[in-house]
């Protein structure tokens, strides 16, 4: 490796431990779990929370798409035992009978749902429960500030900025004993330096995108973001101004932000009834 290199390492580590120091993302004292999905992103941060000594656990959520899915948890088994990490797996297939693609292919057959967010919601429901059984503290993600800038445009172009409440380095309106905060340690990092430190580092990792992550908005806009002249700065002031709103916007929209309980399964809901139950009655409702 050329000193370049070992430069860009070191200043790629420096800026994530400054951004968990800064933001308070975690302290010796929690126990954190990463939620790998076997990309570079999510093994990233496992890597490094595991350097900086927070002895993070991981889980994984097997959603039983085939070969990606098969792939994706050979690598980061293989990872976790070099790291000598713990790894906990949740199969999709003994939660819910059937894989993440006859869910979302029958719930679409009826309505009309991105197939991303089906996906989104049903993970998130997954690594909330699976947290507060392990009696972690937090979870840490691997979202970049690519996926934020898409994040607050998306919410931005759909004319709901009450979305994006809940986005930033934490999650931040919501507190609750049975709500486990999630975490983003590379939130101000940009895709591309993820990607080079994880090829650097020769992480076992597919550097494909998901086979269904076609045809959204996101795809759309990755590409505009991607694309344009400046692109690196133009996502950093995105996410900065944006930051620098959010808690005014809190303060403003986030009064209904109160959370429950859902009737069905018990996880906290912005409603009576979770958006993974509000979701699961539709598929049972088709099927
Ligand atoms: P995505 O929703 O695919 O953009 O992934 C965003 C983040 O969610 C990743 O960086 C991971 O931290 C987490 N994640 C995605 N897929 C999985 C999975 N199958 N199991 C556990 N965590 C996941
Ligand atoms: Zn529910």
């Amino acid at each position: 490796m050329d000193t370049k290199d070992q430069k860009f390492i070191r200043e790629f580590e420096k800026k994530i431990l400054g951004t968990i120091k800064k933001y308070k993302l975690a302290s010796k004292k929690d126990r954190v779990i990463v939620a790998v999905s076997g990309g570079k992103d999510s093994t990233t941060v496992l890597y490094l929370l595991n350097k900086f000594g927070f002895k993070p656990q991981a889980l994984f959520i097997d959603l039983d798409m085939g070969e990606w899915s098969d792939a994706n948890m050979k690598n980061i088994k293989k990872f976790c035992k070099q790291l000598g990490v713990k790894i906990n797996i949740v199969s999709l297939k003994k939660e819910f009978g059937c894989g993440i693609c006859y869910i979302k292919s029958v719930i679409r057959s009826k309505f009309k749902l991105n197939q991303c967010i089906i996906c989104g919601i049903i993970k998130r429901w997954i690594l909330n429960r699976e947290a507060r059984k392990l009696k972690m503290t937090k979870i840490a993600t691997g979202h970049n500030i690519d996926d934020e800038a898409q994040n607050v445009l998306m919410n931005w172009m759909k004319g709901n900025m009450q979305l994006s409440l809940n986005l930033g380095p934490m999650t931040g309106t919501v507190s609750d004993k049975k709500f486990v905060a999630r975490i983003k340690p590379l939130y101000f990092t940009i895709e591309k330096d993820v990607e080079r430190y994880s090829k650097l580092m020769g992480f076992p990792v597919q550097y494909k995108r998901c086979p269904c992550a076609i045809g959204t908005y996101r795809v759309d806009l990755r590409a505009i973001l991607d694309n344009m002249k400046d692109s690196r700065e133009i996502k950093q002031n995105l996410v900065n101004h944006f930051l620098k709103i959010l808690p005014k916007m809190r303060k403003k929209l986030g009064k209904n932000n109160q959370v429950q309980y859902c009737k069905l399964c018990g996880e906290p809901a912005r409603h009576d009834t979770c958006n993974k139950c509000q979701m699961m009655e539709k598929f049972v409702s088709v099927k």
